[in-house]
Order: C-alpha cells, then structure tokens, then sequence
C-alpha cells in the first residue's frame, strides 16, 4: 500500500531522489536530507503506515527486522560500534510528539557526540 501524495513513498518509489543506505522487499533506508548527526538516515517500511500509532501485530516482524538492521547500518554508514561508537533511534509520533512526515520512520543517528543532548 502506498499513499500518492506521500513524500517518502515517493522516494521508495524512486520519483524523489535519495541517497539509498539499504533497500530489500519490504524496506528501505535513506540518508536525512537535513542531518542532526554526523551519520543520521531513515529506516521506513515500504508499506505506508503513518506512524508508529497505526503499528498491529501484523507488522511484527516487520518491526523486528527493521528494527535488526538498525545497528548493522549504523556501523555500515560510519558509526563506530557499540561500545565506543553506537547510536541513538528516535521515531516522532504525531504532531506532539514532532512528526513531520507521516509515513513511519526511525531515525538512526550516531557519530562524535557534540550534537547529542540529554
Ligand atoms: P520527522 O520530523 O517527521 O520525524 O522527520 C522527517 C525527516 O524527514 C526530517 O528529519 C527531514 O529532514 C527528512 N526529510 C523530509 N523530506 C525529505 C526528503 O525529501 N528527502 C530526505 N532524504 N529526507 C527528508
Ligand atoms: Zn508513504
């Protein structure tokens, strides 16, 4: 399922240009056009699920290999690994919670930490 006026279901499907971290049948991976972090990327499903507040059990093990990939990617786009290195997820949920684009996606950052707070 996608969402023709979704800007990130654009970008799976190639019509908005990206720079691809990772890429298999049901997700995808892209470098953050305005980064926060010396390594920051998106790791979204291809499916369009809006947020993390539309997640079911169904998308279990979805969530779970995303979730697999993240620390693999991590190191792959630069990060040092755990435990000198490491990152950090963060998933913006609903307006409160600063959500931008609503098409689910994590961010994974990491890198020297003078960008870090709290
Ligand atoms: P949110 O605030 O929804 O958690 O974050 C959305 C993120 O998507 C932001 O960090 C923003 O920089 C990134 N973003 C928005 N539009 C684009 C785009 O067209 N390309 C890429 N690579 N990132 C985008
Ligand atoms: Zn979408």
């Amino acid at each position: 399922m996608t969402d023709a006026n979704c800007i990130f279901c654009k970008i799976i499907a190639g019509q908005i240009p990206s720079r691809k971290v990772y890429e298999d049948d049901e997700i995808f991976a892209f470098h953050d056009i305005n980064p926060w972090a010396p390594v920051h990327f998106l790791i979204i499903p291809k499916l369009h699920i809006p947020s993390m507040a539309h997640v079911t059990p169904e998308h279990e093990g979805l969530l779970g290999r995303m979730m697999l990939l993240a620390p693999k990617l991590a190191v792959q786009e630069g990060a040092k690994p755990y435990p000198e290195g490491g990152f950090r997820i963060v998933a913006n949920t609903g307006a409160e919670g600063g959500q931008e684009v609503h098409h689910m996606h994590w961010h994974v950052m990491g890198g020297p930490r003078p960008w870090l707070r709290g």
